[in-house]
């Protein structure tokens, strides 16, 4: 499985093995702590650290900016779309997408003609975004202004740092484990 990646990439894969293995064995704690809280813990730290401050702040919900090229989708250029997903970004959007306590805002540069084309093939694959580019529900207080500046909580772009090929699942098994926990809803 783990064979045709480079030798750092196959460690974090092994180490996220070793964590997943933990979930299912002693229900959550991993086999490899000091692993895991150095590699491939920020995806799941940036969702923690929004849902707590939701918490605190008796927010609503929190906001999910999500970039399409190279982070759902694989880049195309000049090409054809092909619409090829990196793996559970379909599963981790859904999950998202039906969460009561959580808004998705699209962020793109795509021109507004093709974005209605993503928009439509991410709903015929269950996904709906409630925004794109900005959040309109955001007002500017006295220190912070959102003219310019979207509002959101959790960024999920692979300039962002994002790992697609091993993030996405990450996120989909916290998503998983923090809907069944009552985490959020
Ligand atoms: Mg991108």
């Amino acid at each position: 499985m783990v064979a045709h990646l480079g030798w750092s990439r196959r460690f974090q894969v092994i180490v996220h093995m070793g964590k997943l293995d933990g979930v299912r064995n002693n229900g959550g704690s991993s086999n490899l702590p000091w692993l895991t809280n150095i590699f491939n813990m920020s995806i799941e730290k940036s969702f923690e650290g929004a849902f707590k401050r939701m918490r605190d702040r008796n927010w609503e919900k929190i906001y999910v900016l999500v970039d399409i090229h190279d982070t759902i989708l694989k880049a195309c250029y000049n090409d054809e779309e092909t619409h090829q997903w990196f793996p559970y970004a379909k599963e981790a959007l859904d999950i998202m997408s039906h969460a009561q306590q959580i808004s998705l805002i699209l962020w793109t540069s795509t021109y507004d003609d093709i974005i209605a084309d993503y928009l439509k093939h991410f709903k015929e694959n269950g996904i709906t975004f409630d925004m794109v580019n900005i959040n309109h529900e955001t007002k500017n207080t006295d220190l912070s202004c959102f003219d310019k500046k979207t509002y959101f909580n959790v960024g999920i772009d692979d300039k962002f740092g994002f790992d697609v090929e091993t993030d996405w699942e990450i996120l989909y098994n916290y998503l998983v484990e923090g809907i069944r926990l009552g985490k959020f809803k």
